[in-house]
């Protein structure tokens, strides 16, 4: 069983058994904060598992980057280079993509 509770005032969420004396951001009082109810709990975990997976997928496309850099370098041959070239601008990209997605999550602000 997982209790959460927000910060009425900097949304902050605690995750303990009971709410805080003071909240650790913004030193609000205990009686800022609300118990988050059920639904909106799953909501925050469930996107929490979200971003975890976008997070995960940033750090193969770096290394993709990294290693298509390499590949670049190594400069063998055009048609090597084309392609780790190829990579390193998808890789980019899609990391943009993730970058967008994590982002707009957050400005959402609901679920920490
Ligand atoms: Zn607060």
């Amino acid at each position: 069983m997982n209790f959460m509770f927000k910060c009425s005032v900097c949304n902050f969420i605690y995750e303990r058994e009971a709410a805080p004396e003071q909240c650790p951001k913004c030193g609000a009082p205990k009686e800022k904060f609300i118990e988050i109810s059920e639904e909106v709990k799953e909501k925050i975990l469930r996107s929490r598992y979200t971003n975890d997976l976008h997070m995960e997928i940033k750090t193969l496309l770096d290394t993709i980057i990294e290693l298509a850099e390499e590949g670049i370098e190594d400069d063998l041959d055009p048609g090597c280079v084309k392609v780790f070239k190829e990579a390193k601008a998808i890789a980019f990209e899609l990391g943009q993509k993730i970058k967008a997605e994590l982002e707009g999550h957050m400005k959402k602000g609901k679920w920490g």
